[in-house]
Protein backbone atom coordinates (compact mmCIF):
# COMPACT_ATOMS: atom_id res chain seq x y z
CA UNK A 1 0.00 0.00 0.00
CA UNK A 2 0.85 3.69 -0.19
CA UNK A 3 2.17 5.63 2.40
CA UNK A 4 -0.56 7.99 3.05
CA UNK A 5 -0.09 11.64 2.00
CA UNK A 6 2.67 13.96 4.73
CA UNK A 7 1.20 15.34 7.21
CA UNK A 8 4.78 17.43 7.40
CA UNK A 9 7.31 18.45 5.39
CA UNK A 10 10.22 17.62 6.78
CA UNK A 11 13.64 16.83 5.98
CA UNK A 12 16.69 15.05 6.85
CA UNK A 13 18.18 18.04 9.10
CA UNK A 14 14.69 17.97 11.52
CA UNK A 15 16.09 14.84 12.97
CA UNK A 16 18.27 14.02 15.78
CA UNK A 17 19.78 10.51 15.09
CA UNK A 18 21.88 9.62 18.07
CA UNK A 19 24.42 6.49 17.94
CA UNK A 20 25.33 4.96 21.07
CA UNK A 21 28.59 3.52 21.05
CA UNK A 22 31.67 2.06 23.22
CA UNK A 23 35.30 3.23 22.94
CA UNK A 24 36.53 -0.35 22.58
CA UNK A 25 33.74 -0.54 19.67
CA UNK A 26 35.19 2.82 17.61
CA UNK A 27 37.60 0.93 15.18
CA UNK A 28 35.32 -2.59 14.93
CA UNK A 29 31.85 -0.88 14.32
CA UNK A 30 32.17 2.90 14.45
CA UNK A 31 34.39 3.38 11.76
CA UNK A 32 31.63 1.34 9.24
CA UNK A 33 29.23 3.35 9.82
CA UNK A 34 31.25 6.95 9.46
CA UNK A 35 32.48 5.22 5.78
CA UNK A 36 28.73 4.62 4.94
CA UNK A 37 25.49 5.76 5.82
CA UNK A 38 27.06 8.85 8.45
CA UNK A 39 28.71 10.10 5.63
CA UNK A 40 25.88 11.22 3.85
CA UNK A 41 24.28 12.30 7.06
CA UNK A 42 26.99 13.68 9.54
CA UNK A 43 24.97 17.27 10.09
CA UNK A 44 22.17 14.99 11.75
CA UNK A 45 24.00 12.42 13.19
CA UNK A 46 25.58 12.37 16.78
CA UNK A 47 28.02 9.91 18.52
CA UNK A 48 27.69 9.27 22.14
CA UNK A 49 30.95 7.33 23.24
CA UNK A 50 32.68 7.23 26.94
CA UNK A 51 35.95 7.62 26.34
CA UNK A 52 38.28 10.33 24.16
CA UNK A 53 39.42 9.48 20.38
CA UNK A 54 41.38 12.03 18.96
CA UNK A 55 40.74 10.23 15.69
CA UNK A 56 37.42 10.48 15.89
CA UNK A 57 37.19 13.85 17.27
CA UNK A 58 39.12 14.84 13.86
CA UNK A 59 36.83 12.77 11.75
CA UNK A 60 33.54 14.36 13.14
CA UNK A 61 34.43 16.99 15.59
CA UNK A 62 31.74 18.07 18.27
CA UNK A 63 29.80 15.03 16.30
CA UNK A 64 31.33 12.78 19.22
CA UNK A 65 30.21 13.02 22.50
CA UNK A 66 31.55 12.10 25.08
CA UNK A 67 29.16 11.70 27.95
CA UNK A 68 31.81 10.77 30.81
CA UNK A 69 29.50 7.48 30.99
CA UNK A 70 30.97 4.20 32.63
CA UNK A 71 32.50 2.22 29.32
CA UNK A 72 31.35 -0.73 31.62
CA UNK A 73 28.00 -2.34 29.86
CA UNK A 74 26.01 -1.93 32.87
CA UNK A 75 22.47 -1.16 33.08
CA UNK A 76 23.48 2.14 35.20
CA UNK A 77 26.31 2.98 32.24
CA UNK A 78 23.24 2.29 29.12
CA UNK A 79 21.02 4.52 31.35
CA UNK A 80 23.57 7.60 31.43
CA UNK A 81 24.46 7.48 27.47
CA UNK A 82 20.42 7.89 26.92
CA UNK A 83 19.87 10.42 29.01
CA UNK A 84 22.63 12.49 27.61
CA UNK A 85 21.10 11.68 24.10
CA UNK A 86 17.68 12.91 25.19
CA UNK A 87 19.54 16.18 27.01
CA UNK A 88 21.31 17.10 23.68
CA UNK A 89 18.29 16.36 21.35
CA UNK A 90 16.22 18.39 23.95
CA UNK A 91 18.84 21.07 23.74
CA UNK A 92 19.68 20.46 19.64
CA UNK A 93 15.48 21.95 19.06
CA UNK A 94 14.90 19.33 16.67
CA UNK A 95 11.47 18.02 15.53
CA UNK A 96 12.30 14.25 15.63
CA UNK A 97 14.68 12.04 18.43
CA UNK A 98 15.75 8.84 16.75
CA UNK A 99 18.25 6.86 18.78
CA UNK A 100 20.32 3.44 16.93
CA UNK A 101 22.87 1.23 18.64
CA UNK A 102 26.54 1.16 16.79
CA UNK A 103 25.46 -2.10 14.92
CA UNK A 104 22.84 -0.45 13.17
CA UNK A 105 22.61 0.79 9.19
CA UNK A 106 19.95 4.02 8.95
CA UNK A 107 18.30 4.66 5.98
CA UNK A 108 17.83 8.26 6.58
CA UNK A 109 15.85 8.75 3.10
CA UNK A 110 13.16 6.39 4.17
CA UNK A 111 13.02 7.29 7.36
CA UNK A 112 12.36 10.73 6.86
CA UNK A 113 9.74 9.85 4.63
CA UNK A 114 8.59 7.51 7.36
CA UNK A 115 8.69 10.19 10.05
CA UNK A 116 6.34 13.03 7.90
CA UNK A 117 3.57 10.97 7.92
CA UNK A 118 3.11 12.63 11.24
CA UNK A 119 3.10 15.67 12.61
CA UNK A 120 5.97 16.43 15.29
CA UNK A 121 4.18 18.41 17.79
CA UNK A 122 1.51 15.39 18.78
CA UNK A 123 2.52 12.17 20.40
CA UNK A 124 4.59 9.73 18.78
CA UNK A 125 7.07 6.62 20.03
CA UNK A 126 7.76 4.66 17.07
CA UNK A 127 9.87 1.42 16.66
CA UNK A 128 9.61 -2.63 16.88
CA UNK A 129 8.39 -4.50 19.58
CA UNK A 130 11.09 -6.26 21.46
CA UNK A 131 8.76 -9.20 22.82
CA UNK A 132 5.73 -10.23 21.51
CA UNK A 133 3.45 -9.02 24.67
CA UNK A 134 4.21 -6.56 27.22
CA UNK A 135 7.33 -6.76 29.24
CA UNK A 136 6.51 -7.39 33.21
CA UNK A 137 7.98 -5.15 35.44
CA UNK A 138 8.10 -3.78 38.99
CA UNK A 139 7.89 -0.24 39.88
CA UNK A 140 9.97 0.25 43.26
CA UNK A 141 7.64 2.92 44.89
CA UNK A 142 9.13 5.07 48.69
CA UNK A 143 8.81 2.88 51.54
CA UNK A 144 9.76 -0.59 50.22
CA UNK A 145 6.34 -0.53 48.13
CA UNK A 146 6.17 -2.38 45.20
CA UNK A 147 3.93 -2.12 42.37
CA UNK A 148 3.36 -4.63 39.00
CA UNK A 149 3.61 -2.77 35.32
CA UNK A 150 3.26 -3.52 32.04
CA UNK A 151 3.93 -2.09 28.77
CA UNK A 152 4.98 -2.28 25.32
CA UNK A 153 8.87 -0.72 24.59
CA UNK A 154 10.80 -0.58 21.43
CA UNK A 155 13.85 -2.56 20.95
CA UNK A 156 17.35 0.28 21.48
CA UNK A 157 19.24 -2.18 19.10
CA UNK A 158 16.22 -1.82 16.12
CA UNK A 159 16.29 1.95 16.70
CA UNK A 160 13.49 3.92 17.69
CA UNK A 161 11.53 7.88 17.18
CA UNK A 162 10.32 10.06 19.37
CA UNK A 163 8.47 13.15 18.30
CA UNK A 164 9.49 16.59 19.95
CA UNK A 165 5.71 17.22 21.52
CA UNK A 166 6.48 13.85 23.22
CA UNK A 167 10.27 13.97 24.46
CA UNK A 168 9.01 17.48 26.08
CA UNK A 169 6.01 16.01 28.22
CA UNK A 170 8.88 13.02 29.04
CA UNK A 171 11.23 15.77 30.54
CA UNK A 172 9.97 15.41 34.27
CA UNK A 173 11.33 11.72 34.20
CA UNK A 174 13.95 12.13 31.47
CA UNK A 175 16.05 15.09 31.80
CA UNK A 176 19.26 16.15 33.65
CA UNK A 177 19.57 13.04 36.52
CA UNK A 178 16.20 12.29 36.24
CA UNK A 179 16.59 9.65 33.73
CA UNK A 180 19.21 7.52 36.03
CA UNK A 181 16.35 7.59 38.89
CA UNK A 182 13.30 6.22 36.82
CA UNK A 183 15.71 3.60 35.45
CA UNK A 184 16.33 2.80 38.87
CA UNK A 185 12.81 2.62 39.51
CA UNK A 186 12.26 -0.72 37.75
CA UNK A 187 15.29 -1.80 37.45
CA UNK A 188 15.55 -2.30 33.46
CA UNK A 189 17.74 -1.27 30.56
CA UNK A 190 17.38 1.85 28.75
CA UNK A 191 14.96 1.20 26.10
CA UNK A 192 12.48 -1.01 28.57
CA UNK A 193 12.91 2.51 30.65
CA UNK A 194 11.80 5.03 27.67
CA UNK A 195 8.90 2.51 27.06
CA UNK A 196 7.79 2.69 30.63
CA UNK A 197 8.15 6.61 30.67
CA UNK A 198 6.20 6.65 27.55
CA UNK A 199 3.84 3.88 27.94
CA UNK A 200 3.10 3.20 31.71
CA UNK A 201 3.84 6.89 33.19
CA UNK A 202 2.34 9.28 30.21
CA UNK A 203 -0.14 6.55 28.38
CA UNK A 204 1.09 7.04 25.06
CA UNK A 205 1.38 3.71 22.73
CA UNK A 206 3.89 2.76 21.00
CA UNK A 207 3.46 2.61 17.02
CA UNK A 208 4.51 -0.28 15.66
CA UNK A 209 6.29 -0.75 13.12
CA UNK A 210 8.26 -3.62 10.68
CA UNK A 211 10.87 -1.54 9.12
CA UNK A 212 13.20 -1.16 11.77
CA UNK A 213 15.69 -4.06 12.82
CA UNK A 214 17.82 -5.86 15.29
CA UNK A 215 19.80 -8.79 14.77
CA UNK A 216 17.11 -9.99 17.79
CA UNK A 217 14.84 -10.97 14.60
CA UNK A 218 16.40 -13.32 11.61
CA UNK A 219 17.73 -11.02 9.08
CA UNK A 220 17.48 -13.49 6.71
CA UNK A 221 13.89 -12.71 6.40
CA UNK A 222 14.03 -9.10 5.39
CA UNK A 223 13.17 -9.74 1.31
CA UNK A 224 15.87 -8.30 -1.15
CA UNK A 225 13.87 -6.45 -3.01
CA UNK A 226 12.56 -4.64 0.35
CA UNK A 227 15.66 -3.53 1.84
CA UNK A 228 15.76 0.25 0.01
CA UNK A 229 12.62 0.56 1.79
CA UNK A 230 13.60 -0.26 5.27
CA UNK A 231 14.44 2.18 7.84
CA UNK A 232 17.27 0.19 9.80
CA UNK A 233 18.94 -2.85 9.02
CA UNK A 234 21.79 -4.24 11.60
CA UNK A 235 24.17 -7.87 12.32
CA UNK A 236 25.20 -9.68 14.63
CA UNK A 237 25.03 -13.43 15.87
CA UNK A 238 21.83 -15.42 16.54
CA UNK A 239 21.32 -18.64 18.38
CA UNK A 240 25.03 -19.03 17.36
CA UNK A 241 25.08 -18.46 14.15
CA UNK A 242 26.08 -14.98 11.74
CA UNK A 243 22.70 -13.05 11.50
CA UNK A 244 22.67 -11.17 8.46
CA UNK A 245 20.56 -9.68 5.80
CA UNK A 246 20.72 -11.80 2.13
CA UNK A 247 22.03 -9.40 -0.27
CA UNK A 248 24.52 -10.53 -3.03
CA UNK A 249 25.75 -6.81 -2.97
CA UNK A 250 28.50 -4.90 -4.29
CA UNK A 251 30.88 -6.82 -2.45
CA UNK A 252 31.08 -10.23 -0.92
CA UNK A 253 30.27 -11.37 2.52
CA UNK A 254 33.98 -12.02 3.31
CA UNK A 255 34.68 -8.04 2.57
CA UNK A 256 31.33 -6.88 3.89
CA UNK A 257 30.28 -9.69 6.67
CA UNK A 258 27.78 -7.05 8.37
CA UNK A 259 26.62 -6.42 4.60
CA UNK A 260 26.67 -2.59 5.19
CA UNK A 261 28.62 -1.85 2.58
CA UNK A 262 27.06 -3.73 0.13
CA UNK A 263 23.86 -1.93 1.11
CA UNK A 264 25.11 1.35 1.39
CA UNK A 265 26.45 1.31 -2.48
CA UNK A 266 22.73 -0.02 -3.66
CA UNK A 267 21.43 3.35 -1.64
CA UNK A 268 24.45 5.49 -2.70
CA UNK A 269 25.48 3.88 -6.13
CA UNK A 270 27.13 7.30 -6.83
CA UNK A 271 30.09 6.63 -3.41
CA UNK A 272 33.70 6.64 -5.12
CA UNK A 273 34.45 3.28 -3.22
CA UNK A 274 31.27 1.41 -5.00
CA UNK A 275 32.21 -0.51 -8.12
CA UNK A 276 30.70 1.41 -11.00
CA UNK A 277 27.30 1.04 -11.67
CA UNK A 278 26.36 -0.84 -15.13
CA UNK A 279 23.46 0.96 -17.12
CA UNK A 280 21.22 -1.21 -19.49
N1 LIG B 1 27.49 -0.73 24.40
C1 LIG B 1 27.90 0.23 25.30
N2 LIG B 1 28.74 -0.15 26.30
C2 LIG B 1 29.17 -1.43 26.44
C3 LIG B 1 28.74 -2.39 25.51
C4 LIG B 1 27.89 -2.02 24.51
O1 LIG B 1 27.53 1.39 25.18
O2 LIG B 1 29.92 -1.70 27.37
C5 LIG B 1 26.59 -0.32 23.32
C6 LIG B 1 27.07 -0.80 21.95
O3 LIG B 1 28.00 0.10 21.42
C7 LIG B 1 25.77 -0.87 21.19
C8 LIG B 1 24.76 -1.25 22.27
O4 LIG B 1 25.34 -0.91 23.52
O5 LIG B 1 25.40 0.38 20.65
C9 LIG B 1 24.41 -2.73 22.26
O6 LIG B 1 25.58 -3.48 22.37
P1 LIG B 1 25.77 -4.88 21.63
O7 LIG B 1 25.34 -4.75 20.20
O8 LIG B 1 27.18 -5.33 21.84
O9 LIG B 1 24.83 -5.84 22.45
P2 LIG B 1 23.37 -6.40 22.17
O10 LIG B 1 22.55 -5.83 23.29
O11 LIG B 1 22.91 -5.95 20.83
O12 LIG B 1 23.53 -7.87 22.24
MN1 LIG C 1 23.76 -5.32 19.04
Amino acid sequence: AAEPPPAEDIGADDIFIAVKTTKKFHQSRLNLLLGTWISRNMPQTYVFTDGEDEELKKKIGSHAINTNCSAAHSRQALSCKMAVEYDKFIESGKKWFCHVDDDNYVNVRTLVKHLSQFPHTQDMYIGKPSLDRPIEATERLGDNKMKPVNFWFATGGAGFCVSRGLALKMSPWASGGHFMNTAEKIRLPDDCTIGYIIESILGVPLTRSSLFHSHLENLQQVSRSEIHKQITLSYGMFENKSNIINLKGAFPVEEDPSRFKSVHCLLYPDTPWCPPQVVF
